[in-house]
């Protein structure tokens, strides 16, 4: 074994310790509070529901728990052979060129759905099942699925083709290539998400509901913002969990309320879930957020490129043959350690804005409203009240409810 294959192992040896610790955290925080409702959320929260809540979030986290240690076996597998297996098994059929790199690569993510499959269906039909929020069935479950994975075939197979062509013809600076493909992709996502996605999906209607939709075009008009659509969504096609967002940049903007929001909430609660969510719109933080996301990528994008000119990359990892699929998929695996490392920053990023847009919507239609959506959408969505700080710290991309609501509170100078 080489001294990269034995840190890579003990890497991810650690995040899958750190990620077990974290749960049992958590499990440990939610359980121990199970009894109480937090003394903010008396009048709001009953006992029923804040049980409901607790064991909802101890359910999913013990899933999240075998997702680790499945992930961590998978990887494992990958690395102790599970690729010269695959590799050797694409090259017999397919003989050396650019399809044989495309074909492996997607057979490696062939195998990880493959693997992701059973908690997929164990998630919707056991445990959203058990806690009310399932509404999918079986035929729509498999259509999604087909859906999905043919997007994903169409997205992937010519970014595969043009990334392992730019390796080969441009050598040193096939990456930076890749960065602008990646980069046009991006930013095209939203609005091709939007037009061609979302809508095999789902239904989207305009809101007809004409008092609620005056009323939010007056919001829209006070902050200055122009949309091309008001929508509803018919989530509880398959969920009964209630949300909102908004969705692409300039004229594309649209934005898109669940069916099962606007069934539990009153529309002083819909018209403060809508201006946090333009708090996120005055900020800019959509933009600022694409912009870190197109600077990691080209950060991580330049390491993939240095790594993969390295002659010691794969035999480190015990693999005889060469292709530059395998460098990337290589590179893919040794960035899975150094994720983790980023994603609390990226959270931390992500809480603050978080705490902007309720201000946001605080200043527009006061923090009574929010106060009260946020509480709604806690109890609809049973999410815990009494997480675990630390596990919050590096997991949670939302602030907990009961800190936005102590915020909402304080700076509106109401104790
Ligand atoms: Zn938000």
């Amino acid at each position: 074994m080489s001294a990269l294959l034995i840190l890579f192992v003990m890497a991810s040896a650690a995040w899958t310790i750190l990620s077990l610790y974290l749960s049992s955290r958590q499990i440990d925080a939610v359980s121990r509070h199970r009894d109480h409702v937090p003394a903010d959320f008396t009048a709001t929260v009953t006992i029923g529901e804040h049980h409901k809540a607790a064991d909802y979030t101890m359910a999913r986290e013990r899933l999240s728990t075998i997702e680790s240690i499945v992930d961590f076996a998978l990887a494992l597998a990958w690395v102790l052979g599970g690729i010269n297996l695959l590799y050797a098994a694409t090259a017999a059929v397919i003989p050396a060129s650019l399809w044989r790199g495309v074909v492996f690569l997607i057979g490696t993510a062939v195998v990880g759905n493959a693997i992701g499959l059973p908690f997929a269906v164990y998630k919707a039909f056991i445990l959203e099942q058990k806690f009310g929020f399932n509404r999918t069935n079986v035929k729509t479950f498999v259509l999604d699925r087909l859906k999905g994975w043919a997007i994903s075939l169409v997205v992937s197979i010519p970014l595969l083709l043009a990334c392992l062509w730019a390796m080969r013809g441009f050598a040193g600076l096939w990456w930076l290539w890749t960065w602008f493909g990646l980069l046009a992709l991006m930013i095209a996502a939203p609005t091709v998400y939007v037009r061609l996605i979302a809508p095999r999906f789902n239904t989207f209607t305009p809101l007809s509901d004409e008092a609620l939709r005056a009323r939010i075009e007056r919001l829209l008009e006070r902050s200055g913002f122009r949309s091309s659509g008001l929508f509803t969504m018919d989530a509880s096609k398959r969920t009964a969990h209630g949300n909102a967002f908004f969705i692409g940049f300039g004229k594309t903007k649209r934005i898109v309320l669940f069916d099962t929001l606007l069934q539990s909430s009153t529309p002083d609660e819909i018209e403060a879930v809508i201006a946090h969510e333009l708090g996120h719109f005055r900020h800019r933080h959509v933009i600022f957020g694409l912009a870190r996301g197109a600077l990691m990528a080209l950060g991580g994008l330049a390491a993939f490129g240095w790594l993969c000119k390295q002659a010691w990359l794969l035999p480190a990892f015990g693999i005889p043959f060469h292709d530059d699929a395998l460098s990337l998929f290589v590179c893919i695996l040794l960035f899975s350690v150094i994720g983790p490392l980023l994603a609390p920053a990226s959270n931390w990023i992500s809480r603050r804005n978080e705490f902007q847009a309720d201000d946001y919507a605080r200043l527009s239609v006061g923090a009574g409203p929010m106060i009260s959506a946020l509480t709604r959408l806690a109890r609809d969505n049973a999410s815990t009240l009494t997480p675990d700080p630390l596990y919050a710290l590096v997991h949670y991309s939302h602030p907990s409810v009961p800190l936005r609501v102590k915020h909402l509170r304080s700076s509106e100078g109401v104790a």
